[in-house]
């Protein structure tokens, strides 16, 4: 149903609360935020981000929900099936507000089609990571990641820099449009295909795109010329992946950087098949959705090769989190898909067995002079950290908001607590004019089992152990986290990842202090206990300076 018939409220701003306290005000606050037009991909579908990731079952659920934020007394907590509320329940202050649970099956039945089937019948839906936990923050929750995992490739492979580097990749969606401006950030040029042109225009707009051309070989030129004159510039280029691949390798270009991220983790609504326009797509995925999913597959594992292609002539490849190469290897057989790497054993596990992660936090008042003075704060709190200040500098200049003004920072263990106290004394002091909601992504050190990404490759073998993330949610939950969220398929699809989220709120009071303090403290920690047991040195080292070595504790 469109938008004429269901438009989201905006976002409630200010210093009134509409709820019976803070916390539950800030659920409904970050509900309406991922659904706000500025922030959601397709708001009118309640579509939040990557694929179908919904913050709601359907519209009816959305007011329900609504709803019961209003009502829920603090002593109460909400329970959320799948993007429905399902009952309330007697449980204390101290308790989660709101306990979620998204697109969970039983293992056996785990997957896409299923999963399809159960969503048609309007028992489920695919909640994503931040879609269904409500704690999106539009691209901006991405883009230190990504520019983290390019600062990474630029040391491991270029002397510290993109500057003069062609990097190719596709998918200007909610998280992969963070890619055109994390690339330039790191000083390279970004070639970026995507087939949808609203998509394009809408990272123009926020400024994470700088240009964008309809000729693929315009694109190629443009790109090359940037590069030989170290300009740092990003490209969009209106056309399907393999398309843009194959005319780089036609004319013998090979990038330095290539990796994609299209919505390939759902073949039916992520990814367009190569040959035809979106708009017969759209017609052929109505009419025939089994043929689309196989055209979607066979282009896949053409995109896949032309990647392997490319990469045997000397660029560095590698999975961007999306399952692009499962998809190959187990529904088209490309044997070699994963013979080039994923980004988190590449570039992002020793900031994992350090407890660091994407940390966010926004500003419920709604107004961005809240957040400037949250990052003064983190730069007075962290001044031997370089990065982090160049980090600060560079969002505050080159980052739009989107709808409430919100910051990321990846704090790792001792970190995040320093930050989670400190903004709660800001909160308490009037500062800043309302309560502050600290968050983070399910792509963190300690809360996601996910064989393909985040715990691709792990050192004992762990991989699909998903003890951990269930641990995770379980800690926070008895630590006070504000909400708490456990999902199944997030990032790479159904069947293929299990993870959980949570969100705190600072609003100024001593009961947030506690809660902060051990929240802050226990969910960083779950990864470098993970890690540390998976036989990471790091991990180890982050452990014994924190004392969370069991075996120390125990002596
Ligand atoms: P999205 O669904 O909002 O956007 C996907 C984009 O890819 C769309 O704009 C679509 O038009 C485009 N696209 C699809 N097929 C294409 C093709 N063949 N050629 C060119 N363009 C094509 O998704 P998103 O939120 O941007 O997420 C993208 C993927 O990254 C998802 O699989 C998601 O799970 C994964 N992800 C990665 C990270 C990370 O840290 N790397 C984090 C979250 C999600």
């Amino acid at each position: 149903m469109k938008n004429t018939l269901h438009s989201i409220a905006p976002t409630p701003t200010g210093t009134q609360l509409n709820c019976k306290g803070w916390i539950q005000e800030a659920a409904l606050r970050m509900l309406h935020n991922n659904l706000d037009p500025n922030v959601a991909e397709r708001p009118e579908d309640l579509v939040v981000y990557g694929g179908t990731g919904k913050a709601a079952r359907n519209h009816e659920a959305f007011e329900l929900i609504v709803k019961a934020l209003k009502d829920l007394n603090e002593d109460e907590t909400l329970l959320v099936q799948s993007g429905k509320p399902v009952g309330i329940l007697p449980t204390h202050p101290d308790a989660p507000r709101v306990i979620i649970s998204n697109s969970m099956l039983v293992p056996h039945w785990a997957n896409w089609k299923n999963f399809r089937e159960l969503e048609a019948k309007g028992l489920t839906m695919y909640g994503q990571m931040t879609a269904g936990s409500w704690i999106y923050i539009g691209s901006q929750g991405i883009v230190q990641g990504t520019y983290e995992t390019f600062a990474e490739v630029a040391r491991q492979h270029f002397g510290g820099t993109l500057k003069g580097t062609l990097n190719v990749t596709a998918g200007l969606g909610g998280m992969g449009g963070a890619q055109p401006l994390a690339i330039t950030m790191n000083e390279g040029v970004c070639l970026a295909a995507e087939v949808e042109e609203w998509r394009m225009d809408k990272r123009l707009e926020t400024r994470y795109l700088d240009k964008k051309t309809h000729s693929i070989d315009e694109g190629i030129d443009w790109a090359l010329q940037a590069k030989a004159e170290g300009r740092a510039i990003s490209i969009g280029v209106l056309c399907n992946a393999v398309d843009l691949l194959e005319r780089l390798i036609e004319r013998n270009i090979t990038p330095e950087t290539l990796t994609d991220q299209t919505s390939a983790h759902d073949a039916l609504i992520g990814y367009f098949p190569e040959g035809m326009s979106v708009a017969q797509a759209k017609t052929l995925r109505d009419e025939n959705p089994d043929e689309y999913v196989n055209r979607s597959l066979d282009t896949m594992a053409h995109h896949v090769k032309l990647m392997l292609e490319l990469q045997n002539r000397g660029s560095v490849v590698f999975d961007y989190g999306n399952n692009l190469r499962g998809q190959a290897h187990d529904q088209r057989g490309v044997k070699n898909a994963f013979d080039f790497p994923g980004f988190v054993p590449a570039y992002i596990r020793p900031l994992f067995c350090e407890g660091k992660g994407p940390f966010r936090w926004a500003a419920l008042s709604g107004d961005p002079q809240d957040i400037y003075e949250t990052d003064k704060l983190i730069l007075e709190l962290f001044p031997e950290d370089k990065a982090l200040a160049r980090w600060i500098t560079m969002a505050q200049e080159r980052i739009a908001f989107q709808g409430l003004p919100a910051r990321i920072c990846w704090l790792g263990q001792g970190d995040r607590e320093k930050a989670g106290l400190a903004f709660n004394e800001l909160v308490r002091s009037g500062k800043v004019k309302a309560p502050i909601v600290i968050g983070r992504d399910h792509l963190d050190t300690g809360s996601v089992a996910s064989p393909n990404r985040e715990t691709e490759a792990m050192k004992d073998g762990s991989d699909a152990i998903a003890d951990w993330p269930i641990l995770n949610a379980l800690i926070n939950t008895a630590g006070g986290a504000s909400w708490v969220s456990l999902h199944h398929g997030g990032g790479v699809g159904i069947g293929y990842s299990i993870h959980a989220g949570m969100v705190i709120v600072a609003d100024g009071t001593a009961d947030a202090d506690r809660r902060l303090r051990r929240v802050l403290h226990n969910d960083p920690a779950m990864g470098v206990i993970r890690h540390a047991d998976a036989g990471y040195d790091i991990a180890q080292d982050t452990a014994r300076k924190f004392r969370l070595d069991i075996k120390e504790r125990l002596k």
